[in-house]
């Protein structure tokens, strides 16, 4: 149920020789199906009627409705553009005793951008004297550039005790489809994981199990070339653009680029994204609907997860426009 022990105890050991943190493999990792699963078990796990959720807009889209399923309230917080990070005085003016949960995901989805050992710093101390328990969406944990370090909710004691903390194969090892993530918890909040997980999922398909367990064991250092690998897509999409008339600040980290368009068209970004993929051929997914009240920016967001042919005639079409 918890997924098979060979694939459990890869993720034990990278998970100790990347953030330090310690795990039994028996009671503090669960294979799950995909991060989509992980991240609605552990809602629907700790979240209930009347509880507030803080979340920040713009917001990966599964958070909100897995937080008013179980009953609860997300509190939405925006983080401001071009930088997309969080102002904590807000965050600290948002809790009360209902809050239940903050919802962290760095590198962000749809931003690209990152939280840094500052704002874990701040998150600290914001919660230190409150029961809330911390869900990170770390999904993109290898996918950061610039050198930047991955701070990872698992790196200190004080942050890691009360947290959930998930990840997703599908991102790190290029296997979307196969729609396998993990999550990593102390025992007493993963015992109440599994309590949803049981009958969400039960158990994850074994074989996809058995052969990301043989991979982590015969190509460890896979994830240690992801930087690299992404970091050249970023620049080559952002160089490539540089003769358009979009205008960027280079991701931070993810495979998503924003690009704002106003120099283009002050149509809103869901007719423009429309136009852009039904006119040009080149989709891409407005910011707007990452949040509950938008507010008036011309920004899109593109993944450069594509190889390098189509990023170039991505961008042949991009620069005419
Ligand atoms: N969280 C974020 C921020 C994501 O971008 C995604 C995938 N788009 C997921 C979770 C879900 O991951 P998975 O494909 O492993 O279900």
């Amino acid at each position: 149920m918890s997924g098979i022990p060979q694939l459990r105890a890869q993720i034990a050991a990278k998970t100790e020789q990347l953030y330090g943190r310690k795990l039994d493999p028996d009671t503090e990792v669960t294979v799950t199906s995909g991060a989509t699963e992980a991240l609605f078990s552990a809602i629907e796990a700790f979240v209930h009627s009347g509880d507030e959720v803080i979340i920040f807009d713009p917001a990966y889209d599964s958070y909100a409705p897995a937080i008013i399923l179980a009953g609860g309230q997300a509190i939405r917080i925006s983080m401001h553009a071009p930088k997309f990070d969080i102002d904590w005085n807000r965050v600290s003016d948002a809790m009360n005793e209902k809050t239940r949960m903050i919802i962290l995901n760095t590198p962000h989805n749809p931003t690209g951008s990152t939280l840094n050992s500052e704002d874990m710093l701040q998150l600290s101390s914001l919660i230190r004297e409150t029961d809330v328990i911390l869900l990170g969406d770390e999904v993109y944990e290898h996918i950061i550039f610039d050198g930047r370090r991955h701070e990872s909710l698992l790196r200190t004691p004080e942050l890691s005790r009360r947290s959930l903390v998930i990840s997703s194969f599908g991102k790190t090892y290029h296997a979307t489809g196969w729609k396998i993530g993990y999550c990593v918890a102390p025992p007493d909040l993963m015992s109440e994981f599994r309590r949803v997980h049981q009958f969400v999922q039960f158990c994850v398909a074994t074989p996809l199990q058995y052969a990301l367990a043989d991979f982590m064991a015969s190509t460890p250092e896979h994830y240690l070339n992801l930087p690299n690998f992404y970091e050249e897509k970023r620049d080559q999409f952002c160089a490539l653009l540089t003769s358009s008339r979009f205008r960027l600040t280079p991701s931070a980290g993810t495979y998503f680029q924003l690009v704002d368009y106003s120099e283009i068209s002050s149509e809103t970004d869901t007719e423009f994204a429309r136009r852009l993929t039904t006119e040009s051929g080149v989709a891409s997914i407005p910011i707007s609907v990452f949040y509950a009240a938008p507010p008036k920016q011309n920004v899109l967001r593109f993944c450069f997860a594509k190889d390098s042919d189509t990023l170039e005639q991505a961008a042949d079409i991009l620069c005419k426009i």
